[in-house]
């Protein structure tokens, strides 16, 4: 062991054990990790090596003999009637086949049967069932007391909530949120400058520990269940349990293999490192669970983990590479973001050569300089970024990074904007780079979805001139759409008539194609529904638009100053005589009877999507709101909703039931 002053150890297993346990609370119970997995599994590994080196400091309360953390103070406490536990790990080859052989030396001459599964990087929760009811969820906490999270659990579809097996049943599961989920919900989540989830983890982690039911409920949460406690003598192995809770309507993952030798333990484990990411889950590594049940019982566990069973993770998605120079991007919004260029590495399946590094606080932050050796991760997210340097390597030709004084493309002179950390290009009108990123924009499938306009078109119309704002692809001729380099008669008709086709576009997508700071596709669309013109949202003032449901201060402000600058203006202007005009499509209306009414949902309603019941409010002229205030006039109640009943019930909003909603309807029908 290096580094270590021998007439400090308890200090450092004392510091160590403080530092895992703040790393715990960050992990578990805020939902918000202030380092990486790697670094903490570094962390615990030094923690562990210690303990055994020096047995005289063992103690009972180390992290290293416990699960999890202590549950928040949110929500009731379950006691779990069977303990829920951690994995031990394998995180090499040499170490799945001492493991593999570990197991085989306690049954001698027996060939040990093991079943190789993907280990989920997600939630883990207990589920409760008797005669045959879902009657309790909880989170796993520190394995002994867990948090009630049962109504937020009825709330995934996967789970059933009743189930032909009377006896009780006590399932083992992770909830997960699909990477594709969780890149939309951040995705909102930034329009609406809203802090990001790290991972999708975390992401379904704070979904399902909600206070309010109905917000786990539009989360798209999923769960894979992968151990079950049922008295049953006819089920005898792992793999015959996931079958039954397969056939009782659980979800269990289906890949997964039978293995009989360490050799094919490490093809699987090998196998599913390339191919986990093509699955539309994050997994962080394979559980190697013997197969016989009653083998299991035998083995036991120790104070954290099944002896049963192992983990092999799967090698970080975070390497060390060299940091050859920094680039600079001028976006749409003028933001200028440096860009780490880097010595190629593999990384989660791909060559990585770039990743982000940001802003320039950032870089600061970092304390990073080119030739710097720096650690690049890939997250769900798509983009790699630099999450920091590694000062262990020599540096021997260190590189400032300079903060820029000029913008790289139009070298007008970079500004900061008040209580921003970014750095702009203040030549907002003209610069080439936010023409560009403007239009692209425009024309991107969240503005007004331009068939054919790629970046290359989109770089040779504004560096030839053709182009200059938005409004001028309204003004290019098909002879002019010809002369551009490499492009064919026949598609630059069909990007003349697609770039025609957008003339009167709806004006949600109108007001999201503008660009306008922290207005994105659902900004627009409150927007649309909140006002009948584009006329009227421009002459709203700040104030009353902040007070629309959905649109805060900051969005509100953005809004005011967008359409007060004399550039929208002009901008707007020319949109208009270049006969292009938004228009309001509104859904088909049916009656009036909901006129004026504001209506929150609540829970999950029986023979309605909530996106349907929104369209049967909307076309009845009413109008849904996401959170109750004094001003809700309905609530429409489904099961397990969330604390906006009691909010409902203090205020004295109505409450409907789904029927009594059904049945306004039916009789505006028959009127
Ligand atoms: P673990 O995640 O290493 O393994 C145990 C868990 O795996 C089980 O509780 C279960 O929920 C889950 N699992 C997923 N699929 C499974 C399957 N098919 N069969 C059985 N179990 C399955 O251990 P842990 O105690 O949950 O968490 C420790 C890990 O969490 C660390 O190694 C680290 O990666 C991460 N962590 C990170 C931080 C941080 O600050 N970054 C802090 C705490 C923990």
């Amino acid at each position: 062991m290096e580094n270590l002053n021998l007439f400090n150890i308890p200090q450092q297993i004392e510091a160590l054990r403080e530092l895992i346990n703040k790393y715990n609370h960050q992990y578990y119970i805020l939902d918000n990790p202030e380092v990486t997995d790697a670094e903490y599994d570094a962390t615990f590994r030094k923690l562990k090596a210690l303990e055994e080196a020096y047995p005289q400091y063992k103690t009972q309360d180390s992290p290293t003999n416990r699960v999890g953390a202590v549950v928040s103070e949110k929500f009731d406490k379950v006691t779990h009637k069977f303990r829920l536990y951690s994995l031990d790990n394998s995180n090499s080859d040499e170490e799945l086949i001492k493991w593999y052989e570990r197991i085989q030396k306690a049954y001698p001459g027996e060939q040990i049967e093991v079943f190789c599964e993907l280990k989920i990087d997600g939630l883990a929760i207990a589920l409760t069932y008797e005669n045959g009811k879902f009657i309790l969820g909880a989170t796993r906490g520190d394995g002994t007391t867990g948090e009630d999270i049962t109504p937020n659990l009825k709330t995934i579809k996967t789970i059933p909530l009743s189930i032909k097996e009377k006896k009780r049943l006590d399932v083992r599961g992770e909830i997960y949120m699909p990477k594709s989920s969780f890149e939309q919900l951040n995705k909102k989540r930034a329009e609406k400058n809203e802090p990001l989830f790290a991972n999708p983890r975390n992401a379904a982690s704070g979904s399902v520990r909600q206070l309010d039911s109905s917000i786990t409920a539009e989360r798209n949460l999923n769960i894979f269940t992968y151990a079950a406690i049922l008295k049953d003598e006819k089920i005898k192995s792992h793999s015959q349990m996931m079958e039954y809770l397969r056939e009782l309507g659980f979800h269990v993952n289906e890949i997964g293999r039978l293995c009989k030798s360490a050799q094919e333990i490490i093809d699987f484990c090998k196998e599913w490192q390339d191919k986990r990411f093509e699955l539309d889950y994050a997994t962080d590594g394979i559980v190697i669970k013997v197969n016989d049940l009653k083998k299991q019982d035998e083995l036991g566990f120790t104070a954290r983990s099944p002896r049963w069973a192992t983990a092999y993770k799967f090698p970080p998605e975070e390497l060390p590479t060299k940091l050859k120079e920094v680039e600079l991007n001028v976006g749409r919004t003028g933001a200028i973001t440096p860009v780490a260029i880097l010595e190629p590495i593999q990384l989660a399946g791909t060559t990585v050569s770039r990743a982000s590094l940001h802003n320039f606080d950032e870089i600061q932050r970092l304390q990073v300089r080119i030739n710097d050796t720096v650690v690049v991760k890939k997250a769900a997210e798509i983009i790699p970024k630099v999450i920091k340097v590694d000062k262990s390597k020599p540096n021997d030709n260190p590189i400032e990074i300079p903060v820029p004084e000029e913008c790289p493309v139009c070298h007008a002179r970079a500004e900061r904007k008040e209580g921003e950390v970014g750095l702009y290009c203040s030549n907002t009108q003209n610069c080439p780079a936010q023409i560009k990123g403007r239009i692209e924009y425009w024309a991107s499938k969240d503005g007004l979805d331009i068939d054919g306009m790629g970046e290359a078109l989109i770089n040779q119309l504004v560096e030839t001139g053709m182009v200059k704002d938005v409004a001028d692809l309204y003004a290019l001729s098909q002879d002019d759409l010809k002369k551009l380099d490499k492009i064919a008669e026949k598609s630059s008709n069909n990007l003349y008539n697609s770039i025609q086709k957008t003339k009167r576009p709806a004006l949600n997508r109108f007001i999201s194609a503008l660009g306008i700071r922290f207005v994105g596709k659902e900004t627009a669309d409150i927007l649309t529904e909140e006002f009948t013109s584009l006329d009227e949202i421009m002459n709203t003032g700040t104030e009353k638009l902040s007070q629309t449901e959905g649109i805060g201060d900051k969005i509100a402000q953005s809004i005011s100053d967008f359409f007060r600058d004399k550039n929208t203006l002009q901008l707007l202007d020319k949109l208009k005589k270049n006969d292009v005009i938004p228009t309001k499509s509104s859904i088909m209306k049916k009656s009036d009877i909901f006129e004026n009414k504001i209506f929150v949902l609540s829970g999950t309603l029986s023979s309605l999507t909530r996106e349907e019941a929104q369209e049967i409010i909307k076309s009845h002229s009413g109008k849904t709101t996401s959170s109750v205030s004094k001003k809700t006039d309905y609530l429409l109640l489904g099961d397990n909703p969330g604390s906006k009943l009691q909010k409902a019930t203090a205020l004295g909003v109505k409450i409907l039931t789904e029927e009594e909603f059904l049945n306004m309807l039916n009789q505006q029908k028959t009127e």
